[in-house]
């Protein structure tokens, strides 16, 4: 597998470039600074999952994309193991393995995430029409949406919109492990 941080600078710069966008434009879009970003092109930087997920937002594309090759075309029957693929980008208490990366012609991703205990963090909204379904397979995990903290302890699934304020948390003193599938309607 590609360095991680290589495939992320240069995701980031294709995505920018189909754009059209200028670093200045970038960093008003994503909230993330010009100087960041260009350390992140330049392959300088390891960005946190929040960092990531807002450029994600911002530039209206998967948070997958940047941490594995897309999985579109993809026709015959594949098996991964989650435990090759986890990541564990720049100290946030989250773990991601890209089991399925986004898929374009799909509209969705499928992700394993690994919420490490006291995890405790908003998610941007992402884009209109996006929705997030959450699996606990192992330890509790808490997700706020629609102004209400809802507790899921393993074997439950929540599915909310993603386009609306939300956050996860994980207060217990074990790591939470879920699998989530993120679908992005119109194709990102
Ligand atoms: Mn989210």
């Amino acid at each position: 597998m590609q360095d991680p941080k290589d495939h992320l600078a240069e995701t980031l710069k294709q995505v920018r470039k189909d754009k059209k966008l200028s670093l200045d434009k970038a960093a008003e879009l994503t909230g993330v600074s010009k100087a960041m970003l260009g350390q992140i092109e330049r392959g300088e930087s390891s960005p946190t999952v929040s960092t990531l997920w807002k450029i994600a937002t911002g530039f209206d594309v998967s948070l997958s994309s940047f941490i594995e090759p897309s999985s579109k075309g993809l026709r015959q029957t594949t098996v991964r193991t989650s435990q090759d693929i986890r990541q564990h980008p720049a100290g946030e208490g989250l773990i991601i393995a890209a089991l399925f990366p986004y898929d374009s012609a799909l509209g969705f991703e499928y992700l394993e995430l690994i919420f490490e205990p006291g995890y405790d963090r908003a998610s941007s909204p992402h884009a209109p029409g996006v929705i997030e379904i959450i699996t606990v397979i192992e330890g509790a995990l808490e997700i706020l949406s629609d102004d209400l903290w809802h507790d899921l302890e393993e074997g439950q699934t929540i599915r909310f919109p993603g386009d609306k304020p939300h956050a996860y948390r994980n207060l217990t003193d074990q790591p939470a492990k879920v699998l989530t599938v993120i679908h992005y309607p119109n194709g990102r």
